[in-house]
């Protein structure tokens, strides 16, 4: 099958796009502008050569379609957006990847793979304008909270609905996309890592497990503000205190959750200046863990611990969920599958959970068994021009995610 597959020429197609859509500053693919919709016109080019169908969805994501002996349906998705100032490799690896494959598969089976084969280019992952992200894949899943995403607008006042009337896309029938799911036997994605993980081990290629659950509070204290000259130490209400002494106590909490995170990422005191006590210190905390379970211990821990350091100042807590997403564990057949296709391209894998979010999580969600599989990121850095990957490890991973596709249709047969 390697004598179909170029990995090279995916290197030197993102290239090619780095070149037509980015700037000195990075990329600059932000769904639904202009930049965007020429980076499909540049895609579909792309894909003419092969004898398949494509079309946007309603929710604005394209699907590529090589039909095969079967209905059944092998995914493999990606998404052509980026964040402003994005790096050259986020989202459109998976897409360009897979668009190699389709090229193998189309080649090998000579245009008749055993099961139909499908490219999905998820619109607006990134939530870059509106600030939420996996827009195409979520309203794929059914999962689109519409009432929340009709109310969002972008900087310049736009509102979402009007931004997808421009491309064409009604905002009230988005999820008549969750119809493209029908016959959907597995989805596979392709992502650089996004973190030091790989890096810090010095391996290419890693299985993903899945992504994982988040909880995200707000926790505040409530203190008495004094004056900082008169007030004893000892008469103190010092919201700061208790709130400071959390920034110890999660490390711990995440140390002891086996493979968890904690994020302490804002302080705000009120009132705020330099001759008073605190009166109130507000915090936000970001858990995040593969394990549900795992999770909801997290979360108790930092509630426990944050009661008993407003005991210990005399002061009072209380907490506000921000937000919550439960962990999306993928399919373990095709993380088996990951893991073989890995070991057969470089001799090493290593299995790790997503802290990001990624649309696999959407598709995983709607019941599709899904996996992913990393690349390794230098700096361990995304979201910015600085994002990179050496050549050979794209290489790489282009052939180890060539394999998993082609594992993946004969799992799908059999199954
Ligand atoms: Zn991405």
């Amino acid at each position: 099958m390697s004598t179909f597959l170029n990995p090279k020429r995916t290197v030197a197609e993102l290239k090619e796009l780095r070149a037509l859509t980015g700037d000195e500053n990075g990329a600059q693919r932000v769904a639904f502008t202009p930049a965007w919709t020429k980076t499909h016109a540049w895609l579909k080019k792309k894909l003419e050569a092969l004898p398949v169908e494509i079309h946007t969805d309603a929710a604005g994501n394209t699907w590529t379609t090589l039909r095969g002996e079967s209905e059944k349906c092998l995914l493999i998705g990606g998404h052509m957006d980026s964040v402003p100032n994005g790096g050259w490799l986020d989202g459109c690896l998976n897409v360009l990847a897979g668009v190699e494959i389709l090229r193998r598969i189309n080649s090998q089976y000579h245009g008749k793979p055993p099961v139909t084969v499908r490219l999905v280019d998820w619109a607006d992952e990134e939530g870059a304008r509106f600030g939420k992200s996996l827009f195409g894949s979520s309203a794929c899943s059914g999962n689109l909270d519409m009432n929340e995403a009709r109310g969002l607008v972008d900087k310049d006042g736009i509102k979402l609905p009007d931004a997808l009337k421009n491309v064409g896309i009604n905002f009230e029938r988005v999820k008549d996309s969750g119809k493209e799911l029908k016959n959907a036997a597995a989805y596979l994605e392709l992502h650089i890592e996004q973190g030091p993980v790989l890096l810090d081990l010095d391996l290419p290629l890693g299985a993903v497990l899945g992504t994982f659950g988040v909880e995200r509070h707000a926790v505040t204290f409530h203190g008495q503000a004094a004056h900082s000259g008169s007030t004893p130490m000892n008469r103190r209400k010092d919201a700061f205190l208790a709130a400071a002494k959390m920034s110890p106590e999660i490390y711990k909490i995440a140390e002891r959750s086996h493979g968890g995170v904690c994020t302490i990422g804002s302080c705000a005191t009120r009132p705020g200046i330099v001759t008073s006590v605190v009166a109130e210190c507000l915090i936000t905390l970001d858990q995040r863990h593969l394990d549900a379970a795992a999770l909801a211990k997290m979360l108790q821990a930092a509630k426990d611990a944050s009661e008993q350091f407003a005991k210990e100042g005399n002061i009072k807590v209380s907490w506000e969920r921000l937000w919550q997403i439960a962990p999306r564990p993928f399919n373990d057949e095709l993380i088996a599958l990951c893991d073989e296709a890995i070991r057969e391209t470089c001799g090493k894998v290593h299995r790790l959970p997503s802290g990001p979010l990624h649309d696999a999580a959407e598709v995983a969600r709607a019941g599709v068994p899904t996996v992913m599989m990393f690349v390794q990121s230098l700096h361990g850095i995304s979201h910015n021009k600085i994002e990179d990957t050496k050549e050979e490890h794209l290489e790489l991973c282009v052939t180890a995610f060539d394999k998993l596709a082609e594992k993946t249709m004969r799992w799908i047969s059999r199954g």
